[in-house]
């Protein structure tokens, strides 16, 4: 049977769940705020769980292309203290494929492969429950009804609200985002220190953190404790005054980790918001959600294969509905299934943020510890 899907939101989620029906000759209409792709930057690298987003790539037949595109040795992690002193040094094996890295840009090119993304295609709102399918109002003033509209729309969604009025609250702790390029020709100091992976620097509530994306490009996160109101003072917009800013902020780290913001291009400030960490709602037919719109959690390398094996599990089970009530239970089915995994995970990285940034720096290394050997 054929249903009407609508999917608001091409991050991961949307992508692997149109990606899926897609292999299953199942139609779905997938719409996009953006005018385009590349309409903003695509973000930084992901590392892609075997037994999630990996798992994903597979339901949606891409994982031979993933695993070409993707860099093992990026799974390198070295930590350092604010004296610039080496703690740990940990290299992946030649073999271990657990978590690659790939650059979200990439990612999504992969996805996106045949798809007919409705670009610049807005939602303003959902309305379901009242009969016949839902209706999803647009940014134009256009409205479509569908049999199931799945929210994809990340942290701030707007399909939200059919289901949930909960909205997102500040953690504490705001990351300020920079990147350098072309680091091995430019910056071979840093290069050296960055190594393959990612470095991370921990002090006394606040982080360092350096990630090497492919093609010599590497993302600096600067994360920190902070009031929410910090990120309007001084103006996100004046890249001198941030970055003397965070160069006060870690006055007295080692100069080596310190060019990592001295040799920052541009800031951008992202204070870190979550969901509840069990966050779900009474059943609604016709609507769902999955991805950060379902359970937003810190950025600890969860959210986005949570969100792209939702959307392969969903597009499954879509797949397999052979009429309108199999697919309302189908749909109950997977939340249930989603709640739970999610809260697991929900749990895991909101304890990890408050060991990673906290007063103590030795929760951080201890952390690191435990996910090494586990
Ligand atoms: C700094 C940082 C590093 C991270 N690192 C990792 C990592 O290593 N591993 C990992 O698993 N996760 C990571 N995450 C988390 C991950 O980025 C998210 O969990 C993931 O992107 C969620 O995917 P999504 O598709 O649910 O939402 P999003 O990626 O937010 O995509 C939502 C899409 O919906 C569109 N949209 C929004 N509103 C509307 C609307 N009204 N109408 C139409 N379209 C709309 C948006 O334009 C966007 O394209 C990181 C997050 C951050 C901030």
């Amino acid at each position: 049977m054929r249903h009407r899907i609508a999917v608001v939101g091409s991050g991961p989620a949307g992508l692997t769940l149109a990606r899926v029906l897609h292999r299953h000759d199942h139609p779905v209409a997938l719409f996009e705020r953006d005018p385009g792709p590349d309409a903003r930057p695509p973000g930084g690298t992901l590392d892609l769980h075997a037994g999630l987003g990996q798992l994903a790539l597979d339901k949606a037949g891409l994982l031979a292309e993933f695993q070409a595109l993707s860099r093992p040795e990026g799974q390198a992690m070295r930590i350092l203290d604010p004296a610039g002193t080496v703690l740990r040094d940990w290299r992946p094996r030649p073999d271990d494929r657990a978590n690659p890295e790939i650059d979200r840009g990439q990612l999504r090119d992969l996805l996106l492969g045949p798809l007919d993304v409705r670009w610049g295609r807005g939602v303003t709102h959902v309305a379901a429950g009242t009969g016949d399918g839902a209706v999803v109002s647009f940014e134009d003033g256009r409205q479509e009804t569908f049999d199931l509209v799945v929210g994809a729309d990340g942290a701030w969604s707007r399909v939200r609200p059919a289901l949930s009025s909960v909205t997102p609250h500040y953690t504490g702790v705001t990351t300020v985002e920079t990147s350098l390029d072309d680091v091995d020709t430019r910056h071979p100091g840093l290069a050296r220190l960055i190594g393959d992976g990612s470095l991370a620097v921990h002090g006394a509530n606040r982080a360092l953190v350096a990630q090497r994306n492919s093609g010599g490009h590497v993302k600096v996160y600067a994360q920190f404790r902070a009031p929410l109101d910090r990120h309007a003072q001084p103006d996100p917009a004046d890249v001198e005054a941030v970055r003397s800013d965070l160069l006060a902020l870690f006055d007295g780290w080692a100069d080596p980790v310190l060019d990592l913001l001295r040799h920052g291009t541009a800031f951008v400030h992202r204070p870190l918001y979550t969901l509840p960490v069990s966050h779900t709602w009474t059943h609604v037919p016709g609507v769902t959600l999955l991805g950060d719109a379902a359970h937003l959690m810190p950025p600890l390398g969860a959210g986005a294969n949570l969100a792209m094996l939702e959307g392969a599990e969903l597009a499954e089970a879509i797949a397999a509905a052979s009429g309108p009530g199999d697919l309302d239970e189908t749909v109950r089915a997977f939340e249930e299934r989603m709640w739970a995994r999610a809260t697991t995970w929900a749990k895991i990285t909101t304890a990890g943020l408050e060991r990673l940034v906290s007063p103590d720096p030795a929760q951080a290394l201890a952390l690191f510890d435990e996910v090494q050997a586990s």
